[in-house]
């Protein structure tokens, strides 16, 4: 049997329960079919695939936590560290309660080509728990995040693995994670990144994923033939990917129709207004049902609906799957041109083809959002310097990484035959660095 047909087999049967996970390891191992079948056997005698999707080790662990009321809970904390051959795991920790083993372990396979793709020495991981961060107190949230540290500072360390933010874990988090680790090491190194400018932070990584998804979708629309100047946009989301990009594409002379939360999204037909946007996340904390309040000429609408908003670009900045085959029909529907991932995983398979096979830009979120880690890496660098480099700095260069890692997803996706296919393009360039590295460091 083919090598990589054996291998989803196995996978589907011994990880049943992880739809999330085989979603992820099926998109990346159906793509990479051109660079392993003309040498199958070399790779399957050497397990390069089983390596590959098998994590170096995964931590799950209790993590009890003290209520405003003094009542103790019990989340699970998660690290999977999964591969390492190009660089310490570097990957975000999710706070959510949706989180399970299924959802670290698509993530983390997912960082591994993503940071492979930034062209700097990071291999991949992930970690996270189910823990809600919503309505919490501060004190709680310190309760937690002290806890959660209490294990994971035993695997982790600046040249082993270095966690930093995702969904529900922003810089209030990482500064009580990166203060217990502190106390109980001893230690003050670049052991989390995302952190305050105060303690090592770097410019700019706040900004670093939204910024570097418009980047990437204003160097793939311009080497199609296609300026970004003048276009309409809806996003989802309006946390931390989803307010940079809306930030970033409007300085880039782009119109944002949209933003949405887990309970409902927001219609501002006059482009979405940053400053109230970033008071009502950012500073608030509040829902956004108070937008009208900031633009009465605003809609609010409950539950889900942005991808029925006519528009030339769709950029899907909240979550995994939120993206579906529904959704991709409404894009087609009303001319799209291009859909560019700041969300993890946010287009379903099916979506995903559907894009594809009509004709629209679809630039894969390991790509497209791979400014957050690339600036992480950028903050290493400088916590490894004991220097702090400035904004413009760390912002030209996250600009040149983005720009690169389009070119590299482009001319691999040309060099197998696959011209603007870059969903292929962006695992087959990721996947050949980490190849060579695994293949000269032997079977380990
Ligand atoms: P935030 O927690 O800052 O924001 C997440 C946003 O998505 C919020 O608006 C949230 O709404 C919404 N959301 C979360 N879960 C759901 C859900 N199940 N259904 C609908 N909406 C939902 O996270 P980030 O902006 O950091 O992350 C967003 C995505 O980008 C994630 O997939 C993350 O993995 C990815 N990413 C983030 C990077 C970063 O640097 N932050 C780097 C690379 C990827 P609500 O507030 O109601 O929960």
């Amino acid at each position: 049997m083919n090598y990589i047909d054996e291998t989803i087999k196995k996978l589907n049967a011994k990880y049943a329960n992880q739809p999330e996970f085989i979603q992820a390891v099926t998109e990346v191992l159906e793509s990479l079919r051109p660079v392993i079948e003309p040498n199958q056997e070399a790779y399957k005698r050497d397990a390069v695939l089983e390596r590959l999707i098998e994590p170096d080790r995964q931590i799950i662990f209790r993590v009890p936590w003290i209520d405003r009321d003094g009542n103790a809970h019990v989340n699970t904390g998660y690290r999977v560290q999964f591969n390492n051959a190009i660089g310490p795991y570097k990957g975000g920790l999710r706070l959510h309660p949706s989180v399970n083993i299924s959802i670290i372990k698509f993530l983390g396979f997912e960082q591994i080509f993503k940071n492979s793709l930034t062209g700097l020495p990071i291999g991949g991981a992930k970690g996270g728990s189910d823990f809600d961060p919503k309505g919490k107190t501060d004190r709680e949230i310190m309760s937690f995040c002290k806890n959660f540290m209490l294990e994971l500072y035993k695997y982790i360390g600046a040249d082993t693995d270095v966690p930093a933010g995702d969904i529900g874990t922003g810089a209030r988090e990482i500064g009580y994670m990166f203060g217990t680790y502190k106390r109980i090491k001893s230690l003050h190194e670049g052991v989390l990144t995302g952190k305050g400018l105060s303690y090592g932070g770097s410019l700019a990584r706040t900004e670093a994923t939204g910024y570097g998804l418009l980047y990437l979708t204003e160097e793939m629309l311009k080497c199609n033939g296609i300026e970004v100047k003048g276009k309409t946009a809806i996003v989802s989301g309006s946390g931390n990917v989803a307010t940079y990009a809306i930030e970033k594409a409007q300085q880039l002379g782009i119109k944002v129709l949209t933003c949405s939360d887990s309970n409902g999204w927001v219609y501002d037909p006059d482009g979405i207004d940053i400053a109230a946007l970033k008071e009502i996340k950012e500073v608030n904390r509040q829902r956004l049902t108070e937008y009208k309040k900031y633009r009465p000429n605003s809609e609010y609408h409950e539950g889900r609906g942005v991808w029925t908003v006519k528009a030339d670009i769709a950029l899907p900045c909240a979550t995994q799957n939120e993206l579906n085959l529904e959704d991709a029909k409404a894009l087609v529907a009303n001319g799209c041109i291009a859909v560019a991932e700041g969300a993890n995983m946010p287009t379903t398979a099916d979506a995903v083809k559907y894009l594809q096979d009509n004709n629209i830009l679809l630039a894969p979120a390991k790509a497209a959002n791979a400014g957050g880690v690339a600036t992480s890496a950028l903050e290493m660098s400088q916590n490894s310097e004991r220097l702090n480099w400035t904004f413009e700095e760390v912002d030209s260069k996250l600009r040149s990484i983005m720009i690169n890692i389009f070119h590299n997803m482009d001319d691999a996706a040309k060099k197998y035959g696959m011209e603007k296919n870059y969903v292929a393009g962006a695992n087959i360039a990721g996947f050949e660095k980490v190849l060579n590295a695994m293949m000269a460091q032997g079977v380990c």
